[in-house]
């Protein structure tokens, strides 16, 4: 399928053509059509699936392609942390560069100068609002927030909100917006408590499940908890212990990776690291070293996990908690290929239990918790983390700068 395929005004096509998207994701694919439709909808997708993108360019379309055009507020998209509202926006602000359609994104906590342009966008016309729940209720608060034009109302990770407390929010939100106009919704996860939002904010809607991607059956999951410090002599006592041929261990960034290569090869290991730095030729020179056995640990970043095809990896290492559910399931996923048995092993430090969990409820299970060999010392416990599982502390900070 290809983007012209919507008919999506062309201005909008031109920005997907400078972002740089040559073909629809599976959530654009299935929710653009509905939301063209002008339906209501609820859409099960993770972030990484390209959600934001699937929501912003038929609203986008809807309102460049309206009959009335004016200064009023068309859409108004929340979502629970100032994070995701700034990449909403950046996301918007891409799609949008060739409509002249103009947005703000409110996400709290700045100075009395931003709070003056939010209320000047607010009263005097962003048609499209990314805000936090908490920052967009001062504003209402204040009486001068005008939504009477509104056709357009997006919720943007709503099981989040939920786990964030933003329930009475949301609820005062809704009573400031026109009964008539186009509600969605996204969410991670569909628990009970969403769909009971759910039907009381949508009409007649359709739905979208994404299924979630798990690890295959045959991948045995571990994890340990471990200070930073525990992580190498960790490793060293793993692979001590087994005859593991080939062993891939996962680094969030290129640095991290080319710095565990260093400390690795001090110890004696023959081990090789593969990312972003190297030219297209010596990543396929470390592969094939790697496949024919000549080098037994490679070191990675995530660029490789989706492209590897080698079997008999006997042993993955997340050294860091990945990103997301859809990193961790790619990344477990380079063992236990082609009907064998494999084993994962996930390092979560302190700051990463909450990030863990979360994987946990997407994947649908819990990975066995496995104690710290002998001579290693305590690794952290549960108790010392410092976010409590599944919920994250919401810290306003700043705030953001109109556009147009
Ligand atoms: P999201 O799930 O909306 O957080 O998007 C995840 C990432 O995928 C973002 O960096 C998007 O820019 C990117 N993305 C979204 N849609 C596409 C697409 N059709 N092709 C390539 N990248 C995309």
């Amino acid at each position: 399928m290809h983007f012209e395929d919507f008919k999506l005004n062309q201005s909008v096509n031109e920005g997907i053509a400078a972002i740089g998207y040559t073909a629809p994701s599976p959530i654009q694919e299935l929710a653009i059509p509905i939301i063209l439709e002008g339906k209501d909808l609820i859409a099960c997708a993770q972030t990484g699936t390209g959600k934001t993108a699937a929501y912003l360019l038929p609203v986008i379309h809807q309102i460049i392609t309206a009959a009335e055009r004016n200064d009023k507020v068309k859409a108004l998209i929340i979502a629970p942390t100032r994070e995701l509202a700034i990449q909403i926006d950046q996301q918007m602000e891409g799609f949008s560069y060739f409509t002249g359609i103009s947005s703000i994104a409110i996400y709290g906590g700045g100075t009395g100068m931003d709070y003056e342009a939010e209320k000047k966008a607010l009263t005097s016309g962003a048609e499209i609002i990314v805000a936090t729940p908490g920052r967009l209720i001062s504003h209402l608060n204040m009486g001068y927030v005008d939504f009477s034009g509104l056709k357009h109302f997006i919720m943007d990770e709503a099981d989040r909100m939920l786990d964030m407390g933003f329930l009475p929010d949301i609820q005062k939100i809704l009573s400031h917006l026109p009964k008539t106009r186009q509600s969605l919704m996204f969410s991670a996860t569909m628990p009970a408590e969403i769909r009971r939002l759910a039907s009381g904010i949508l009409i007649n809607h359709e739905e979208i499940n994404l299924a979630v991607s798990k690890p295959a059956e045959n991948v045995l999951q571990g994890a340990y908890f471990v200070y930073d410090h525990q992580k190498i002599p960790l490793i060293e006592s793993l692979i001590a212990k087994r005859d593991l041929p080939l062993i891939l261990i996962f680094s969030a960034t290129k640095n991290h990776v080319k710095e565990l290569e260093k400390a690795l090869k001090q110890r004696a290991f023959n081990v090789k690291a593969i990312h972003s730095d190297l030219e297209q030729e010596q990543r396929k020179e470390v592969l094939n070293q790697f496949k024919n056995r000549e080098i037994q640990i490679l070191v990675a970043t995530d660029i490789v996990s989706r492209g590897i095809d080698i079997d008999d990896i006997s042993l993955v290492i997340n050294f860091n908690v990945p990103g997301d559910a859809e990193d961790y399931v790619h990344r477990v996923g380079r063992t236990a290929r082609a009907e064998k048995s494999g084993l994962a092993i996930t390092f979560i430090n302190e700051n990463e239990y909450g990030k863990f969990t979360r994987i946990e409820q997407l994947i649908q299970s819990t990975v066995i918790k496995l104690k710290l060999p002998e001579g290693l010392g305590e690794g952290p416990k549960p108790e010392d983390f410092k976010r409590s599982p599944g919920k994250r502390k919401f810290i306003p900070r700043r705030n953001s700068k109109p556009r147009k």
